[in-house]
């Protein structure tokens, strides 16, 4: 099955260049009224430590189309992106991430989980992201530090270099945490780790995926995870599936887990009830 597997690729339209077109501006069209529709999910993925406990979570989102059901984010994302309807699907996202953490506040279990999602290069880079975080944050009232930025490195990439550094030191400046998503399959330099006050690495699951039988994967996994301690971020392997990933990133030092091994993205009401019947 082909289906969402691949990052960045449509896999609904592997048919002719005029279908393909045809096809986008369906989507377009459906997209634009598929909030109002009330057809955006937030699916959640456990992030765990190193003894295996729930310590937050990945918001992930799926599309539930009329017709299509449950489309992954990968065959509507890029076309948001193109198109500029990313800025309302990710408005709506850290709306109900938002809308999460303020129900947890009593809770005493979740009130330690740090809720992740992630901001697209588009909007990321909209002149106003700052403010709108903030006017967000102040009408919503949890500790920010409780919600986790992914950003990858094509968003950091993309945005003009003087802008940046001030971008995220001002999100910095809120208390929001920041993490570069899928470490290590762009194209930034090692200087951005330098100069970027970021909170965390998330090890692409590219190279999770072929850890325990390659060298080189393994070679650049510890590198990553060595370089980290020393500059103060903390890592997240994505993709672990099997026990002996988890038992062999941990051999290396790395401190935070996301895989199917821990739990698939599922609808809030699931993820909660897997949490309960593991305790
Ligand atoms: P990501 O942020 O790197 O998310 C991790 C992806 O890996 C998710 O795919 C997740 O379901 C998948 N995954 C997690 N554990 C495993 C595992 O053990 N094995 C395998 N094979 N896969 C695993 P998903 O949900 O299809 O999302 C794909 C991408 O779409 C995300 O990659 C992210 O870049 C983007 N995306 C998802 N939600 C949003 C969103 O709300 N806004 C934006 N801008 N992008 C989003
Ligand atoms: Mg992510
Ligand atoms: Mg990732
Ligand atoms: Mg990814």
């Amino acid at each position: 099955e082909a289906k969402g597997n691949g990052k960045n690729q449509v896999v609904l339209f592997d048919d002719s260049q005029q279908e393909r077109v045809n096809r986008r501006f369906v989507v377009e069209n459906e997209l634009r009224d598929a909030i109002e529709r009330d057809e955006m999910r937030l699916f959640f993925q456990p992030i765990v430590n190193d003894q295996q406990v729930v310590v937050g979570m990945e918001g992930l989102i799926r599309w539930q189309h009329p017709a299509r059901g449950l489309v992954p984010p990968n065959e509507f994302i890029p076309i948001a992106e193109q198109g500029g309807l990313i800025l309302a699907i990710g408005r709506w996202v850290l709306d109900r991430a938002c809308e999460m953490l303020v129900e947890w506040k009593s809770d005493h279990e979740r009130q330690r989980w740090t809720l992740s999602v992630n901001v697209s290069a588009r909007q990321f880079n909209e002149p106003n992201f700052i403010e709108y975080l903030r006017s967000l944050l102040r009408r919503f009232d949890f500790p920010p530090e409780r919600l986790c930025i992914e950003l990858t490195e094509t968003a950091l990439l993309n945005s003009i270099d003087g802008d940046l550094q001030d971008k995220i030191a001002a999100l910095k400046k809120q208390g929001v945490k920041l993490a570069l998503d899928d470490f290590g399959t762009g194209y930034s330099s090692l200087s951005y780790l330098k100069r970027l006050p970021l909170n965390k690495l998330k090890i692409d699951q590219s190279f999770v995926r072929t850890l325990l039988n390659d060298r080189k994967d393994q070679g650049i996994t510890a590198a990553v995870l060595s370089m980290a301690t020393f500059l103060d971020l903390e890592v997240v392997a994505e993709g672990v599936e099997t026990i002996e990933q988890f038992n062999y990133l941990r051999s290396l030092g790395c401190g935070a887990f996301q895989g199917y091994l821990f739990g698939r993205p599922a609808p809030i009401d699931t993820f909660l009830s897997n949490q309960i019947s593991c305790a």
